[in-house]
């Protein structure tokens, strides 16, 4: 439905984006995610039409929009902060976009009154913004968008303004109302976790170039780099360095287990949390020690800080809560299979 082909983006010296490709398909709920200033903005600005590239085209339905005025794409962007009109009530900020554009008073009240309706608005119509919780402006902004019928969503960090338990509550909401509309969503965020349970694909990106397109289930299993495997999901990282394997008992550990092929290799070695068992079953080929540094209480699930005999850094991994009193420096047998090691 969205092709993004070629665009590149400078600032004076700032590269913000770097020849960008990508396809996004029709009611996709979609994810730019990345670190701050890895360019995520400007792509979606630049999609909106409220900037433009150096190079490259926007191409919708087979239809280049690249110099397409704001107004004129089928588009509509929520703002971060859903820049509602605080003199005008819940019915008048839904219908103002409408009400523009000469539509007759009955389809602005039928299309007004189906959409508070859908984002569950129904009784708050009369009150204006100041009256209402974070969520219910975040409900009203996103009706406003919505109501307009727009091809695509645009949206720039639309949960950073609330706070965690409302957060999460309205990432379930949003994407109920996603799917419920069938509209193609496109979210900017730094949030990983806010990009894994919300969208379809996610575009993590890195100083202004797309490092991996992927679903989340296989950004978290098959990171392609280092980069992507630290961004997404917890890691734990061990380095393997040829230059002192004939020394160290850990390099020595991972080339005798096969993980580490090539013992003149530099590289970086990283497992989930998860793939980490403290219990051995019959498809758990490799064991290592590990000393406890700190444990974390997450109600049903806890995580052990440790440092193991792998050698570098502190480790995490996940317990059942029956570890939750497991004594500071005792020592516990971790157990993986070999296969569950990425290298980078
Ligand atoms: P954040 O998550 O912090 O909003 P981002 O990933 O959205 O970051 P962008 O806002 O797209 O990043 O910015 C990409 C780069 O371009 C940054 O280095 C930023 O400083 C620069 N930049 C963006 N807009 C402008 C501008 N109008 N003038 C100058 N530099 C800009």
């Amino acid at each position: 439905m969205l092709r993004i082909s070629n665009i590149s983006k400078s600032f004076g010296i700032v590269k913000a984006l770097d020849n960008i490709n990508l396809e996004i398909d029709n009611g996709e709920f979609f994810s730019l995610l990345g670190p701050s200033g890895c360019g995520k903005t400007t792509l979606l600005r630049i999609i909106s039409g409220f900037e433009l590239p150096d190079n490259g085209e926007i191409i919708l339905n087979e239809q280049n929009i690249t110099n397409t005025k704001p107004y004129n794409r089928p588009t509509n962007l929520l703002f971060q902060s859903y820049a509602l009109f605080p003199h005008l009530n819940v019915i008048q900020n839904i219908s103002y976009g409408l009400q523009r554009e000469k539509i007759s008073k009955i389809e602005i009240d039928k299309r007004v009154n189906a959409i508070m309706e859908k984002t569950s608005l129904n009784g708050l119509q009369d009150r204006k913004p100041i009256e209402l919780s974070g969520g219910q402006m975040q409900r009203v902004a996103l009706a406003r968008c919505l109501v307009k019928e727009p091809k695509i969503l645009l949206l720039d960090e639309p949960l950073s303004a609330l706070d965690k338990s409302l957060k999460e509550k309205m990432k379930i909401e949003l994407k109920k109302i996603q799917k419920d509309f069938k509209t193609t969503f496109i979210m900017v965020t730094h949030d990983q976790d806010e990009a894994l349970v919300l969208a379809d694909k996610i575009a993590v990106m890195d100083n202004g170039e797309i490092i991996q397109v992927d679903s989340p289930k296989i950004l978290y299993s098959s990171p392609k780099n280092y980069f992507v495997a630290n961004f997404i999901g917890k890691m734990n990282f061990i380095e393997f360095n040829a230059s002192n394997n004939e020394t160290n008992t850990a390099n020595k550990k991972l080339l005798n287990s096969g993980i580490i092929k090539d013992k003149n290799s530099k590289s970086i070695l990283g497992i989930r949390p998860e793939d980490i068992y403290l219990t051995i079953n019959e498809t758990l080929n490799f064991e290592f020690e590990a000393e406890i540094i700190h444990v974390a209480y997450h109600g049903q699930e806890v995580e052990l800080i440790a440092k193991s005999d792998l050698g570098f850094g502190e480790i995490s991994i996940k317990a059942d809560k029956s570890f939750h009193n497991v004594e500071k420096n005792s020592k516990i047998s971790c157990f993986c299979n070999i296969n569950s090691f990425k290298i980078y």
